[in-house]
């Protein structure tokens, strides 16, 4: 649905209301104003998505969901741009001379090269075949400078001499795209000051496999769904920058937990450098990994740091009435299981739900057969729900479907937005 809507206003609606505006005009008039259109509106409705309003959220099923969509848009707004910029215009020698427009004009031959290169940088984690990645703090800063570009732009949009009636409603619209978009760039600048809200380390525990850090709320806290993620940063030196997690645990009394996984410079700062006593800020939630979404059966599967859903999802099972569930947990070694106590507990205390353990180093390689093997139930009726690695996650649903044990739905979450 959220695709779809973006599809519809950032492409569909500009195409149609530029022919409307200029498609009696003679040769390549019409396409290289429809070009123009397109990648400007795809650009506001990349800043709009990007905001991480709760609406956009749900209308995408997810806010990974909603990056997904917004990196491909890009590309597409992308080679609108440049298509559009390459293109010229038919005059028939009537060429407009207008200080300001010829400035319109002069500030987009400026923000185009800008842009590309900022599109590439936000395209590619990795440069194919370097054994190199662009560091995440270098990806988020071009993100932020794109909406200066997008500002440079609608100066562009505004002021050039177009060869259509200012009345038209292909001007309305772009107006409106303008609007929206330096709206948006606005709420992505500053609405997460605004939204954050401060926490309290109370424990930090280093597990072999994870470093668990327990917050309580200073005040109100956020509104997260096991299940759900935040973007966390802390007081202590090196670590105010905000990183998402997801709640491994979801206390009734506002308290939260993060089982985080030491993997860069962020992530082993936590370990090192994180007390009891520092001061985190949170904001959040955000994510619609949400078993209750899944059906009477449901098959769960959880690699390595992959738990963390469904930690705070096993303890939120009621006794009675919950679904019938079978987790499936890959680890290497049983020492780095994380939670596997609350996990038993868990099924313990309902019965509809087990839990298996997969320890690699002992049982083997994980595939679709031994999955199937573990799971008490037939799951071509069940719906699957995943967290870890995707080309485990790719293994196993090809794996499933050779068997002809697919299941009936499949939903994963990524750990990751670029
Ligand atoms: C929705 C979601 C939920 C997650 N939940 C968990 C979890 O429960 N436990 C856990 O251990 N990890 C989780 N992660 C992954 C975690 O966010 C990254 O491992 C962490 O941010 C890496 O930071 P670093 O500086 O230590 O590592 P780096 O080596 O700098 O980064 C490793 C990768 O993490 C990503 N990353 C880095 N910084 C950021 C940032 N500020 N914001 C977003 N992504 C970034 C980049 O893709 C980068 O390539 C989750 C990620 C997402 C997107």
């Amino acid at each position: 649905m959220g695709k779809a809507a973006l599809a519809i206003v950032g492409i569909v609606l500009p195409v149609l209301l530029a022919y409307s505006a200029a498609g009696h005009l003679p040769g390549t008039t019409f396409p290289v104003i429809a070009l123009g259109a397109t990648a400007f509106s795809l650009m506001a409705l990349n800043l709009l998505v990007a905001t991480r309003a709760p609406g956009v959220d749900r209308m995408f099923g997810g806010l990974d969901q909603v990056y997904f969509a917004h990196k491909w848009f890009g590309i597409l707004a992308l080679a609108c741009a440049f298509l559009h910029q390459q293109i010229k215009i038919s005059t028939d020698g009537k060429e407009v001379q207008q200080a300001l427009s010829a400035a319109a004009v002069e500030v987009a031959e400026i923000a185009f090269p800008v842009l590309l290169v900022l599109v590439l940088i936000s395209f590619f984690k990795r440069l194919p075949k370097v054994p190199f990645e662009i560091p995440y703090q270098i990806w988020r800063w071009s993100h932020r400078l794109l909406g200066v570009v997008f500002a440079a732009l609608a100066f562009h949009q505004f002021f050039v001499k177009a060869p259509f009636d200012n009345n038209a409603l292909l001007a309305t619209h772009l107006n409106v795209m303008a609007v929206i978009g330096l709206a948006s760039y606005g709420w992505t600048i500053g609405g997460p000051l605004l939204r954050r809200r401060k926490y309290t380390v109370t424990a930090v525990t280093k597990h072999a496999a994870a470093t668990i850090v327990d917050l309580e709320p200073v005040g109100k806290g956020i509104d997260v769904r096991p299940g759900g993620f935040a973007f966390v940063s802390f007081g202590a030196k090196g670590l105010g920058e905000p990183h998402p997690f997801t709640v491994s645990e979801v206390r009734p009394n506002g308290g939260i937990q993060f089982s985080i996984r030491g993997l860069g410079d962020f992530t082993k700062r936590v370990r090192d450098g994180l007390l009891p006593g520092d001061v985190a800020r949170v904001e959040g939630g955000y994510g619609r990994f949400d078993y209750r979404a899944g059906g009477p059966r449901q098959v769960w599967v959880a690699a390595g740091i992959g738990i963390t859903p469904f930690l705070s999802f096993a303890d939120s099972l009621p006794a009675t009435g919950a679904p019938e569930i079978c987790l499936v947990y890959c680890v290497r070694t049983e020492a780095e299981g994380v939670g596997l106590d609350r996990l038993r507990r868990a099924a313990e205390r309902t019965s509809s739900f087990t839990f298996k353990l997969h320890v690699s180093e002992a049982d083997g390689r994980f595939d679709a057969a031994r999955l199937v093997a573990l799971v008490p139930f037939d799951i071509t009726g069940a719906a699957l729900w995943f967290c870890g690695p995707a080309p485990l996650r790719v293994a196993l649903a090809k794996g499933l479907k050779g068997l002809g044990k697919s299941p009936r739905s499949m939903h994963f979450e990524r750990f990751e937005f670029r």
